[in-house]
């Protein structure tokens, strides 16, 4: 058994693991395994690791850098059978929004006014549309990113004045602790949060992405209503890409 040439069968059985159970957890709360979709959160390894997960079918994949994103969106884009749909999934500096704009399709982390307003200016600039999410601390912890629930209803009243960013729904990243059930109040608080956003009119009806769930938690919130789940080491459990 060589590692070196093993580690793409691990990947493989990593990833049909986390599907089945990202479909047993739709199951479990009556939805459709098709309405949670899986972004490979790439930031732990290189770039052959990126390519098997392509071959493997995974067409979502998401970066917490910039600079990472944009080099890997670039390095895979020579291959015209390997494109992506790239995420950016971690903080973002407004001094970095022209670098991104042309390789990511979502942005998870909208959390200022400022961020927007620079968004929808490049965007303008590049003359594309941006989808975005807005990332909420629902936990309330100080050392999360994000805005309060109370912020959020402004924040999309203004993205209702910009024209070339579409709001796409809200994204969370729950507290680390020891029994994931303990952040499922979390996640029905992101789900009860976009509804009542809905309800009022605040947002449109096709506003209905659910950002949330990594690999401690991603089947705790697919039973609460997550659409985008963002797994990176489950994923990449023995696997050590060395080629
Ligand atoms: C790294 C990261 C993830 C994936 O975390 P895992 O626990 O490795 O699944 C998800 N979301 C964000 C924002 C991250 O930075």
């Amino acid at each position: 058994m060589e590692p070196q040439t093993n580690w793409r069968a691990t990947l493989a059985d990593n990833l049909a693991q986390v599907r089945a159970e990202m479909a047993q957890a739709a199951a479990r709360a009556g939805r459709s395994a098709a309405d949670v979709r899986l972004v490979a959160v790439t930031k732990y390894v290189e770039l052959p690791v990126l390519r098997a997960l392509l071959d493997l079918g995974v067409q979502d994949l998401g970066e917490n850098r910039v600079q990472q994103l944009t080099q890997r969106a670039a390095a895979l884009a020579s291959d015209p059978a390997a494109r992506p749909r790239w995420h950016m999934i971690g903080h973002l500096q407004r001094n970095k929004v022209r670098a991104l704009l042309g390789a990511c399709r979502m942005i998870h982390s909208l959390d200022s006014r400022r961020l927007a307003d620079e968004l929808e200016v490049e965007a303008q600039r590049s003359g594309r549309d941006v989808d975005v999410l807005i990332e909420v601390n629902v936990s309330g912890e100080q050392s999360k990113q994000g805005l309060t629930e109370s912020a959020v209803g402004d924040l999309c009243e203004h993205l209702g004045r910009l024209s070339r960013l579409r709001l796409r729904g809200l994204m969370t990243m729950a507290p680390l602790v020891d029994d994931p059930q303990r952040v499922r109040p979390c996640f029905a608080k992101l789900r009860e949060l976009l509804w009542e956003l809905r309800r009022r009119g605040v947002v449109e009806a096709d506003c209905r992405e659910l950002s949330m769930g990594m690999t401690q938690d991603y089947v705790q919130a697919i039973e609460e209503g997550a659409t985008l789940v963002r797994v990176g080491s489950a994923l990449f459990r023995n696997v050590a890409a060395t080629e």
